[in-house]
């Protein structure tokens, strides 16, 4: 190994961690422990008062979520992360950290149903107002900033649609203009590393790939650390003016001695203090496991996934593909910008020609995809959203989705490729009598 070893599969496996200090023990221990004996008084003032970094409780922060802090940050080249009890965590602390009543966000239409609730919804009756942009144009992000604004949001590979996000494009804005990219990689890590492309932030639900075996709910947060919180003083108050939630301090000046974490710090000690999204030990463990094969699965899944899309390309009953390396012009030219890493991931849809009905019957034909709500797992998924993730839309709102009676989202797993797409002939030779029907 080299001093400073760069690739992924590297990282993955030894970022953050080399023993654990009391035993030696090579696999990062579960720490599960509520609180940490403190060594004094003068100690335990010291890390109340920030002075010296380290354990009190283990909602603000324990040592093996602390592993997976450190290996994601390395991971990803940022300054410092964050872990949460969900991605859902994940995007509203990012937000609530800098934004209050009367402030707005930018973000981009393409996003997770989870996302555009909490976006919607419940930040509206907070006062966060969310205006919501096509990302095909960079510069809506522009018109719609104003000086309330105080973060732009999007996902890297937002699906049904699976359109990558201009990233360089929207963080260049926000740069000019003083505005942090909050980028959701959810479906995309390893693949794409956004703070390479200018990104200020990043969100995961660990709950897809880093996890990855669908056994556990969870979110990070990374702070690139790269975001000038000062030069835009008015803009940010809540970074920039005394804290009363925490004696008075100005999180970025008083943090200045530990790094630029400015903004990551604030975060967990006051949001993850209050709010109480704590991550358990348990399931830090478990994402670290997921980490440490996720470069690995990764390959597996974009390989498989390619496969598939190249499949059902071919295949009479389905009537469009969707997945990035069937795209052309300015899609193709983003996807291939950003998805650096290996592959396109491992999402894929498609349109089957019968419509809902088809969809209804593929789905039931399948007997080795899961027929689940969820992506990123290591084996595969199916789900026929107008039929259930977006059945409460009208068929208007469920268009401008991505989504038409017809479409079906895979989530395609590191099974062998040909027992996959033996399964997706199965659901097709099923949905075909209705694919022919239609014709
Ligand atoms: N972001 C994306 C892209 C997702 O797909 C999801 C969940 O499906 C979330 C965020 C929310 O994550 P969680 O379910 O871990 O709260």
């Amino acid at each position: 190994m080299t001093d400073n070893p760069k690739h992924p599969e590297t990282l993955a496996l030894h970022a953050g961690y080399r023993k654990d200090s009391a035993t030696n023990a090579v696999a990062v221990p579960i720490y599960q422990t509520t609180s940490y004996q403190f060594d004094h008084t003068e100690h335990a003032a010291n890390l109340f008062a920030l002075k010296e970094l380290g354990n009190i409780y283990t909602r603000i922060m324990n040592p093996t979520c602390a592993v997976l802090e450190e290996r994601i940050t390395a991971l990803e080249g940022g300054a410092a992360a964050l872990a949460v009890s969900s991605g859902q965590a994940a995007s509203a602390i990012a937000i609530q950290n800098i934004a209050q009543a009367g402030d707005n966000v930018v973000s981009s239409t393409d996003l997770y149903g989870g996302t555009w609730n909490l976006f919607a919804n419940t930040f509206r009756t907070m006062g966060i107002e969310v205006r919501f942009v096509d990302p095909t144009d960079p510069e809506a992000f522009r018109k719609a900033t104003d000086e309330r604004t105080r973060a732009y949001y999007a996902e890297t590979l937002p699906n049904p649609k699976l359109q990558v996000f201009p990233i360089r494009e929207v963080a260049d804005i926000g740069e000019e203009l003083g505005v942090p990219l909050i980028v959701d990689n959810t479906a995309a890590p390893v693949l794409c590393r956004p703070f390479d492309h200018g990104a200020h932030v990043i969100v995961y639900s660990t709950t897809k790939y880093i996890g990855g075996h669908g056994t556990s709910i969870g979110g990070l947060i990374v702070d690139s650390g790269r975001f000038d919180w000062e030069k835009h003083a008015e803009r940010f108050p809540l970074l920039n003016r005394p804290d009363p939630s925490y004696h008075g301090a100005v999180w970025t000046k008083d943090t200045k001695a530990l790094g630029p974490i400015a903004y990551i710090l604030k975060a967990r000690v006051t949001l993850q203090r209050d709010l109480g999204y704590a991550l358990s030990p348990f399931n830090a463990f478990l994402f670290i496991q997921g980490l440490e094969t996720l470069p690995l699965r990764i390959r597996e899944h974009c390989r498989n996934a390619r496969a598939v899309a190249d499949f059902l390309a071919r295949h009479e009953a389905v009537e469009r593909v969707i997945y990035p390396s069937v795209f052309d012009g300015e899609q193709k030219r983003r996807a291939e910008t950003y998805l650096t890493g290996g592959g396109f991931g491992g999402l894929v849809g498609f349109e089957l020609k019968g419509g809902k009905e088809a969809g209804r019957r593929f789905i039931d034909g399948l007997a080795l995809f899961y027929h689940v709500a969820n992506i990123g797992d290591a084996r595969s998924l199916a789900i026929h959203p107008a039929t259930t993730t977006h059945s409460q839309l009208t068929p208007d709102e469920q268009l401008a989705t991505g989504v038409t009676d017809g479409y079906v989202r895979l989530s395609i797993g590191i099974e062998h490729i040909d027992d996959i797409l033996a399964d997706l002939e199965r659901g097709l030779a099923a949905a075909g009598g209705v694919a022919r029907a239609a014709e």
